[in-house]
């Protein structure tokens, strides 16, 4: 082996550091921390090197976590939005209510007779499961855990499994019992790439926020569903009907005075714990977390509508 003197090596400087590091607003609560918080007191950076040491001799220009993404095999499920984020964002629209995640279910765990009716699409050829049957199953998880626990209004289950209804139907993105209170929705087809997932690779930052957004929008409007309120035909408003992602994108993430009326209703009028100015500064903080940009600006502006106009 040939060794030589390498005095192009030079210490990464704090910005290269946090380059290095990348953006951090996506990474679950636990681990952003680990990663930004207290890192002068705790963390010393590469020392300046001695000849000889490794880095004088080897090459060595550092690799960034994004780097380090864009190598990685990636699996369908490398673009899985976080649940964490969802419930996070989706909270500030259910003033008063607790979410809380359940363990994960692996489906193909099961014997092969119990895999939720397990096909494969003929058009996509991907699996598919039967949303039917994921409630079903839902149904009997909620009566067996759950039973005591009278505060439970809603039990809904995410996938980023494609899923289907009914045999003669060739997917759906989510499905509900409304008397149950129990939903099963798929982000399967959110990501614009679906269905080739594994060979388009790590999705860039727009469609990181791209597939959180609609991930989010789905949720939030599905779950209002479960209270009842029906899709809107008044406004411009997240409960319109959505056949496709297209016209998911083209929905607002914020209800209309009507159906926020009705939220009004469904969740807080007893209570009074129903504030929109409070709900929609934590959702602002929330938009403005997530680089949900339009949104923002839409929050905003209500806001400082609401603060500043006198009743019409
Ligand atoms: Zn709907
Ligand atoms: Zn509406």
């Amino acid at each position: 082996m040939c060794a030589s003197f390498n005095n192009l090596f030079s210490v990464p400087t704090d910005r290269e550091r946090s380059r290095a590091l990348g953006d951090t607003y996506q990474l679950p609560d636990s681990i952003r921390r680990a990663v930004t918080v207290g890192i002068n007191e705790c963390f010393l950076p590469f020392p300046i090197p001695n000849e000889g040491d490794w880095v004088t001799i080897n090459q060595e220009r550092g690799q960034t976590v994004e780097a380090f993404e864009r190598t990685i095999q990636t699996i369908p499920h490398g673009k899985v939005p976080s649940l964490e984020n969802i419930s996070e964002f989706s909270s500030h629209f259910f003033p008063g209510c607790r979410l809380e995640t359940l363990p994960q279910i692996d489906f193909t765990d099961l014997p092969k007779n119990s895999r939720m009716g397990q096909r494969i699409d003929t058009y996509t050829k991907k699996p598919q499961y039967s949303a039917t049957l994921i409630i079903d199953h839902l149904k009997k998880m909620k009566r067996r855990q759950r039973k005591n626990d009278t505060e439970e209004l809603f039990c809904i289950g995410v996938t980023m499994a494609d899923i289907y209804p009914y045999s003669s139907w060739n997917f759906v993105y989510g499905l509900a019992s409304t008397i149950d209170g129990i939903a099963i929705y798929s982000f399967a087809r959110l990501d614009p790439s679906f269905p080739d997932i594994e060979l388009v690779g790590p999705c860039t930052e727009q469609e990181r926020i791209l597939i959180l957004k609609r991930a989010i929008s789905v949720f939030v409007h599905e779950i209002i569903h479960l209270f009842g309120i029906k899709h809107c035909i008044y406004y411009l408003c997240l409960m319109n009907g959505a056949e496709t992602e297209v016209e998911m994108d083209g929905q607002p993430l914020y209800l209309c005075p009507i159906c926020l009326r009705k939220m009004y209703t469904a969740t807080g009028k007893d209570r009074k714990i129903f504030n929109p100015v409070e709900t929609y500064h934590d959702i602002l903080d929330a938009c403005q977390k997530f680089h949900f940009k339009d949104e923002a600006a839409w929050y905003e502006n209500r806001l400082n509508i609401l603060t500043t106009l006198t009743n019409e």
